[in-house]
């Protein structure tokens, strides 16, 4: 065997850097269901279901097209429960001349991988990964000497950059870059939300479901229901449903909530994204002539496509630039643990439950759910940002490290002291009862901040906002949050500081 090529199972793209001017007859194609990679946190049954169904349909297509693949299946009883092991065996077996593999997309293993060599005997040359619009050096170019780190500025360049959305003359579409403000309606029931996409299991991805219940009893989730898609096909397949069905009201309704719909006009695409059975800027051109073609209004596509090219890979940006003391950070020195109805859904508060119910089902929640309900809570409670991080990358289908840490530690949990966000995005109960009809039935009153049944967002927020004068109160956005509880009565801001007190001292009982 002329080279080893190692792919892992966040990298299933028939583009792979590691696979280019490989030579079929001669290299050989690794990959391998470990334990390591399974358990380090505890996945969502889904999850893992989707990930090994995924890396066995990708090992078919390879051989398909004639490459030799040696795929180890799971087992909790095969002698090579790491990747690395895997590899050593094959290398000592094979004999190649060298390893080649795309950089992975997690701290904890990048540094492994780099010092690999140095155990096998043979060179291991590690490729950039090609599948994001931004490269890592380019992002610590674009970055270096601004006091600031703005996505909105970093997505202007990526636009210019991709020409997405971009008039001939290097103008954004529709004379304005973003169309956030259109994007902020509630949502009541119209126009109906379109059915998720879904692909019945075949039997590939049925005996992984047998595996996953088998192996994984304990794992957090269900594994009932499994219908996502698990070839590039059927991503493309997803992709197309989301454009026909959700993406003309995308933009209307991103930031709603409901107690009644799961998925409301969200693409669901993360997990193919993050994987590469769907590629970043096809998806964008793809959501870009849906509104040339009168398919989409504007506001609904370049909502669409700034999640894309600007979040998501600003996002990753910062984790490359600030890791591995990223992971560290908690600047807000939160020191109380998950409570464990996080894992349960088991609260009398309407939005969590529904949050986290919809979250053990579905190994997904949106982004609103995720930023303004469970997060809001935990930075609000001062929940540890290890606990919350560990906890959003187990739950998520879509989790992987490079996405959700800066998601979670940054812009939720504001532990990195403001880097990926201006200010916290604390909010109360109000915000809540917004852009969601969860209050009308929840066991909490939204109206009332002190008082058995307040809600608990309520003197929470006031709580946080309180205990966080030094943090917050020169921040020129916070500052009417600081004026409206200073112009509070005493007697009112310590009734609810008490009720903020007690609810932090008694989170389980929620
Ligand atoms: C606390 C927290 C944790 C998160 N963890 C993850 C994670 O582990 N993996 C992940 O892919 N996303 C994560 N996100 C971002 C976002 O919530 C998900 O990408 C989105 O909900 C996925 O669902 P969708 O495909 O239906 O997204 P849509 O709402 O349809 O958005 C379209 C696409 O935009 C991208 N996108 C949107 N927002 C973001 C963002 N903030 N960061 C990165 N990409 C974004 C995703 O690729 C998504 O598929 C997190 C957000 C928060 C607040
Ligand atoms: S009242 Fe408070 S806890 Fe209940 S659903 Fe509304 S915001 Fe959530």
């Amino acid at each position: 065997m002329a080279n080893l090529i190692l792919i892992l199972g966040d990298q299933l793209s028939h583009q792979l850097s590691a696979l280019e001017d490989a030579d079929k007859d001669n290299d050989g194609v690794v990959m391998a269901e470990v334990h390591d990679e399974a358990s380090y946190t505890n996945h969502h049954k889904k999850k893992l279901i989707y990930i090994f169904s995924a890396m066995r349909h990708f090992a078919r297509e390879l051989e398909q097209q004639g490459w030799h693949v040696h795929y180890q299946h799971y087992h909790p009883d095969n002698p090579e429960q790491s990747l690395e092991a895997v590899v050593s065996k094959l290398a000592a077996e094979h004999r190649p001349e060298r390893l080649i593999t795309t950089e992975c997309g997690e701290w904890r293993l990048h540094s492994q991988i780099s010092q690999w060599h140095e155990h096998l005997g043979i060179p291991v040359e590690i490729r950039p990964d090609t599948r994001f619009v931004c490269r890592k050096q380019e992002f610590a170019d674009w970055a270096k000497g601004r006091k600031q780190l703005r996505m909105e500025f970093f997505y202007r360049e990526m636009r210019k950059k991709t020409g997405l959305l971009m008039t001939p003359e290097g103008k954004p579409e529709g004379g304005q870059w973003n169309f956030d403000s259109d994007n902020r309606k509630k949502w009541s029931g119209k126009p109906p939300a379109p059915a998720p996409f879904r692909v019945e299991p075949d039997s590939v991805t049925r005996e992984v479901i047998q595996l996953v219940e088998e192996y994984f009893p304990d794992h957090f989730g269900t594994s009932e229901d499994f219908h996502f898609s698990v070839t590039a096909d059927q991503a493309q397949a997803a992709l197309e449903h989301f454009i026909d069905f959700a993406l003309p009201c995308f933009g209307d309704y991103q930031d709603a909530l409901s107690d009644h719909e799961d998925w409301l006009f969200h693409s669901i695409l993360s997990p193919y994204l993050n994987t590469g059975l769907l590629d970043p800027t096809d998806v964008c051109q793809a959501v870009a002539q849906a509104w040339y073609s009168g398919r989409a209004p504007l506001n609904a596509a370049e909502g669409f496509i700034r999640q894309i090219i600007g979040w998501r890979e600003f996002v990753r940006g910062i984790y490359w630039l600030l890791m591995p003391g990223y992971a560290k950070e908690n600047r807000l020195n939160n020191q109380r643990s998950l409570p464990w109805f996080y894992w349960t859904g088991e609260t009398k508060m309407r939005c969590m439950h529904k949050a986290i119910d919809a979250t053990a089902r579905n190994a997904y929640a949106h982004h609103i759910q995720r930023l303004m309900v469970t997060g809001n809570f935990a930075l609000l409670a001062g929940i540890h940002p290890e606990d919350i991080c560990d906890w959003y990358l187990a739950v998520y289908i879509d989790a992987f490290d490079w996405v959700e840490l800066p998601n979670t530690l940054g812009m939720v949990m504001h532990a990195d002291g403001g880097y990926l966000g201006s200010k916290p995005y604390a909010a109360s109960g109000k915000y809540i009862q917004r852009m969601s009809d969860h209050c009308q039935n929840c066991h909490y009153r939204v109206q009332d901040a002190t008082g058995e049944k307040a809600c608990p967002f309520n003197a929470l927020y006031w709580h946080f906002i309180d205990r966080h004068r030094d943090d917050f109160a020169n921040n020129p956005r916070m500052a009417m949050m600081y004026r409206n509880w200073d112009k509070q009565p005493d007697e009112r801001r310590s009734a609810i500081l008490s009720r903020g007190e007690w609810l932090l001292a008694n989170l389980e009982q929620l």
